[in-house]
């Protein structure tokens, strides 16, 4: 980086913590200073010091329409016209709501709010409430936000700060959630034995993607939809980042396994901020007014947040199945060339790309878990992230992330990216 934004992160620094508002965007795990962005276009993002990337962060997985969309950006100019905020019903949310409910297939009532952690945390007191026990499981590796009870093995974000959990985080908080390894069936299995008639819950990602983008194996997933129904727990998936991501209805519909509880956030603001939780009419129905469980949001439901994200959906709607095989065929290509530029060199590679979701790990054969992904080559992942950021690429500033495609992502850029991991690779080699 250059003068420009060693400047702005000085000054960034003096005023805003760590000088961001979000620890990941320190770029803590590859060193240096990071990105300051400046305006994206389609798949491009352009830095203060005018340099151009293609982005595959894509502001960590909204962006699936790529930056400044014309379609979303007049939606949110049209909504912004008629004020900002109400805090009263609007048509809008109705129809952000049918939409949401249409395309999720388990997915009967729902309610917004303005983040996935927010989702999550309210996903997880409502399972609470309506089974009437404390427990649940989460997986090792798997990020559901940072509120207090999931603060446990929650993968990127903390690992690559190397806090295993956070303090201020008081022991009562987590001493309710169990962990067992992503794709171990048995662990859970063991869990639900021991105390199964006090689980709540079990909540998982369909694809991991907050410890690299990691697939499920088969009968993983089904296996737990099982579990927890045996149990009478509920299964919470949490589809903040695979939502409309891996499909049009998002890992449920993908794999064919119906939670009773289903989390969004990311695609579902259209890059807005936006979160949802929703489910089985019966459940959601406990939630105040209708119910007991109280949840508010003063901007919950917010007219620009739901017009940039009815927008996104409705183009996703539109542009059905055919639009994400085109994404997932950009992500097997670049995991494709990843691995062979890596073979070809005698470089440990893996990868998977499910969906507009790729991982890319510096790790000899198949990564299913956190405790793979975690000790996959970190030094690698450094060198190949600065040596794609100069070329003009822009990854995720950790080898714990998922990599993101937007629908606008085309050849010349595909071409410009495999160019640039050939060249990466040369370096590493
Ligand atoms: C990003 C993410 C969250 C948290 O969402 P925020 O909007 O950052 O609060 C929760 N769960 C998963 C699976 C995520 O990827």
């Amino acid at each position: 980086m250059g003068r420009v934004s060693n400047e702005a992160f000085a000054a960034a620094k003096k005023h805003l913590v760590g000088g961001v508002n979000s620890p990941v965007r320190a770029f803590g795990a590859v060193g240096g200073v990071p990105v300051f962005a400046q305006r994206g276009a389609g798949p491009y993002l352009y830095d203060i010091e005018g340099k151009q990337y293609v982005d595959y962060l894509l502001s960590w997985g909204p962006l699936i329409w790529g930056h400044a969309h014309p379609t979303i950006i007049a939606s949110v100019m049209e909504a912004a016209q008629n004020g900002t905020s109400f805090g009263l019903p609007t048509v809008l949310e109705t129809q952000m709501a049918a939409l949401v409910c249409e395309l999720v297939p388990s997915v009967e009532l729902v309610r917004m709010v303005n983040s996935g952690t927010e989702a999550t945390m309210s996903a997880l007191r409502l399972a609470r409430a309506y089974t009437g026990r404390d427990y649940i499981v989460k997986f090792e590796g798997c990020y559901h936000g940072h509120a207090d009870s999931f603060l446990v093995k929650a993968g990127s974000g903390v690992a690559t700060l190397g806090l295993p959990d956070s303090p201020g985080v008081p022991r009562g908080a987590t001493e309710t959630t169990l962990t067992a390894p992503y794709n171990d069936l048995n662990a859970v299995k063991e869990l639900f034995l021991t105390r199964g008639e006090q689980i709540a819950a079990v909540i998982v990602e369909p694809v991991a993607g907050n410890m690299g983008c990691v697939l499920p194996k088969d009968e993983f997933l089904s296996g737990l939809r099982t579990l927890t129904q045996d149990y009478g727990a509920l299964l919470i998936m949490d589809e903040v980042m695979t939502g409309f991501r891996v499909a049009l209805g998002g890992g449920q519909e993908r794999f064919n396994i119906h939670p009773d509880l289903t989390t969004m956030g990311k695609v579902i603001g259209g890059g807005l901020p936006v979160g949802a939780y929703g489910g089985r009419r019966q459940i959601m129905q406990r939630i105040a007014p209708e119910g007991t469980v109280y949840q508010a949001g003063t901007l919950s439901g917010n007219p620009l947040a739901m017009a940039a994200g009815l927008a996104a959906l409705q183009m996703l709607k539109d542009g059905g199945k055919a639009l994400y095989e085109r994404l997932e065929f950009y992500g097997k290509q670049l995991v494709e060339t990843f691995i062979a530029a890596g073979t070809k060199r005698g470089i440990p590679v893996f990868g998977h790309a499910i969906g507009g979701m790729f991982g890319l790990f510096f790790h000899e054969g198949p990564v299913f878990n956190y405790t793979q992904t975690s000790s996959a080559n970190r030094k690698f992942y450094t060198l190949f992230f600065q040596s794609l950021l100069s070329q003009g690429v822009m990854l995720a500033p950790s080898q714990l992330e998922s990599g993101f495609v937007s629908v606008v992502h085309g050849p010349a850029e595909l071409a410009k990216t495999q160019e640039a991991i050939e060249g990466a690779m040369a370096i590493i080699d």
